[in-house]
């Protein structure tokens, strides 16, 4: 049922990360509860919406997915400046998307200085093959006094966990 009372608070929230790291699916799993293993590429940015009914207060979350194709790039930062959280993900089969989870930072950083809201999320936690340990993910999010956690798309885990506690931190703060 959605019913909602109280007053509704809208926010912007940027999927950002390299290629293939799975934005589109843990949007797909936290929205259809499903995994269908066989995403189309994201073109440009897209958008999808989300009410959650949270005490008193009714959120609407806009979850704004960003590709990863060259000619989009410099959109990018503009739907960053714009957002009330950023969310970079990276492959926890991938070094290089978890490298590169630096430069997603720093790019926040530069657009929404430090008062910037961010999670890194290490995705596919479901598969055997990582490159990248949980005591590295928690380390570099440490050392950028960031929020972490892994999850996994294709099985769910901690998928709603993560937006009941991102949901919960941006209510917080309004
Ligand atoms: P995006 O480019 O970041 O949006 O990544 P996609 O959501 O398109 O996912 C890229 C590929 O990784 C697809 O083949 C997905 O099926 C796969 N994938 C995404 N999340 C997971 C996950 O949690 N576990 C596994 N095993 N595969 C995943
Ligand atoms: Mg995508």
């Amino acid at each position: 049922q959605n019913t909602t009372t109280g007053p509704v608070v809208k926010f912007k929230i940027v999927f950002l990360g390299d290629q293939s790291v799975g934005k589109t699916s843990i949007i797909n799993r936290f929205i259809y509860d499903n995994f269908t293993g066989s995403e189309q590429p994201t073109v440009g940015i897209d958008f999808i919406c989300k009410t959650l009914q949270m005490d008193n207060k009714t959120l609407r979350l806009q979850l704004w997915d960003t590709a990863g194709q060259e000619r989009f790039k410099s959109l990018i930062p503009s739907y960053i400046r714009d957002s009330n959280a950023a969310i970079i993900v990276y492959d926890i089969t991938n070094q290089n998307s978890f490298s590169n989870v630096t430069k997603w930072v720093e790019e926040v950083k530069e657009e929404r200085g430090n008062n910037a809201f961010i999670f890194i999320l290490g995705n596919k936690s479901d598969l055997e093959d990582r490159k990248v340990s949980l005591e590295e993910g928690q380390a570099k999010a440490k050392q950028f006094g960031l929020n972490f956690c892994e999850v996994s798309a294709k099985t769910g885990q901690n998928i709603s966990s993560f937006f009941k506690n991102l949901s919960m931190t941006l209510s917080g703060g309004n």
